[in-house]
């Protein structure tokens, strides 16, 4: 067996390349050869980004190229809560990896808050991940033969699709024209994973029938319609992934006493911000801070993280409620319109977040499938909305300044 420095010999000898270490080593060697090398070269030390404690076999390969160590980010957990879900059900502690100091403190209060009021209701209320290839044509007439094809041939796309996969569903397929390029943004049930590498594969096979059999060719099998990774009213608009909602009642009594506000003051707090001053800023997210949640979850629980972008598309509502005493309380929701997550795949299966899964007892696949990854996205719209409703009071009573010196500095 080659050890690390041998092997960096080779490299620094020209004799193999960076990337080319796992085939000439054990992973672990391969990793701390790589590691080796780029301290030399870089003068620094990487002894803690080395101190790992995962077998680097499990993420190098599917979920890293080039590794050199982990990047290690503090978790923490706030909860537990009760939530009345679509899916998820009972008590939830929610674990986050963050650097913000004060984040967990204002979810856990906030979530501490919810939990006095009888929890949060939660729902999944659309579920598709969405692809968009774009076709070129030779102009209009061949966009239109090639979407009237598509709309009357579902069936065979669908067969085409769903012989990639085990799990994932075809739903349906949106067709846009934009003078000769075609985009047919399809969207499929991917159950408990993300879905993002199962849809591009299913997706594939799909645009090899739609060129055998119209005018159309192929250009890219993302036309950026889908869309990933980039701020986009689509997302916002017709939801990517899960659309999630979380709401709750706060009696107006614990509003005075845990949040030190008032039900109206912070219904103004919320209409004056996320509201009009989002507007004015025309801005995608109507929302104090979803992604700070939506992060946090991400990096603790395996999503991709790049996926925030569209994960804090959020639109918080805030309204009074008068009982029949008088008494005003506070009904207070977050509507996260793409929130892409699963259970299974991609960074889910790497040994810290998998334990974060199981904390949720979310870890794998759902029964029935599905189940899993709607409960992580009622989970994570729920602490969404216990930081809304934290930052939210916390603006309201003036007190925002003194808790970010006391926690974060
Ligand atoms: P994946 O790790 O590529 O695949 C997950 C697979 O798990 C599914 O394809 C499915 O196999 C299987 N599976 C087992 N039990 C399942 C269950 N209960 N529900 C659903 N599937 C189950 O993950 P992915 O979610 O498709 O893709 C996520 C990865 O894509 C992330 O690493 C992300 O960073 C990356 N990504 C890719 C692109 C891209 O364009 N390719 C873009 C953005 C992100 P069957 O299909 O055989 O059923």
């Amino acid at each position: 067996m080659t050890d690390a420095e041998t092997l960096a010999d080779r490299v620094r000898e020209g004799e193999l390349r960076l990337h080319e270490l796992e085939e000439h080593a054990d992973h672990e060697t391969a990793v701390a050869a790589r590691r080796l090398l780029i301290e030399e070269e870089t003068r620094t030390s990487l002894e803690t980004v080395g101190d790992y404690s995962f077998a680097a076999a499990v993420a190098t390969g599917t979920n890293i190229e080039n590794m050199i160590g982990a990047a290690q980010v503090p978790m923490g957990v706030a909860g537990p809560v009760p939530i009345d879900g679509g899916a998820a059900d009972g008590e939830y502690y929610l674990p986050l990896a963050t650097t913000e100091g004060a984040l967990l403190a204002s979810v856990n209060r906030g979530l501490s808050v919810i939990r006095s009021a009888g929890g949060a209701t939660a729902r999944v209320t659309k579920n598709g991940m969405t692809r968009a290839p774009v076709f070129r044509v030779d102009g209009v007439a061949e966009a239109a033969e090639t979407v009237a094809w598509v709309e009357e041939n579902l069936e065979s796309l669908r067969e085409a699709a769903e012989s990639t996969t085990n799990h994932g569903e075809l739903l349906g397929v949106e067709p846009y024209v934009v003078g000769d390029s075609v985009y047919l943004r399809f969207a499929y049930d991917t159950k408990d994973a993300m879905g993002m590498n199962m849809v591009t594969i299913a997706t594939r096979e799909v645009c090899a029938v739609v060129e055998a059999e119209t005018p159309a060719s192929l250009v890219a099998i993302s036309g950026n319609l889908c869309s990933d990774k980039k701020p986009a009213a689509i997302n916002a608009v017709e939801g990517r992934g899960r659309s999630v909602t979380a709401d709750v009642v706060i009696p107006g009594e614990l509003v005075e006493e845990r949040l030190h506000t008032t039900a109206d003051a912070i219904v103004e707090a919320n209409t004056r911000k996320n509201l009009i001053g989002s507007a004015k800023a025309g801005s995608l997210g109507f929302n104090a801070h979803a992604a700070n949640v939506v992060g946090a979850a991400f990096l603790a629980t395996g999503q991709d993280e790049a996926q925030v972008v569209e994960g804090a598309n959020a639109i918080t509502t805030m309204d009074t409620r008068e009982r029949e005493d008088g008494t005003v309380d506070l009904y207070a929701s977050v509507s996260l319109a793409s929130l892409e997550v699963g259970t299974v795949g991609g960074g889910t299966k790497l040994p810290t977040q998998s334990e974060a899964l199981e904390v949720m007892g979310l870890r794998g696949g759902g029964d029935p499938a599905g189940a899993n990854a709607d409960a992580l996205a009622e989970v994570i719209a729920v602490g969404a909305l216990a930081g809304e409703l934290s930052l939210l009071a916390a603006l309201a009573s003036r007190h925002l300044a003194s808790a970010h010196e006391e926690l974060g500095r």
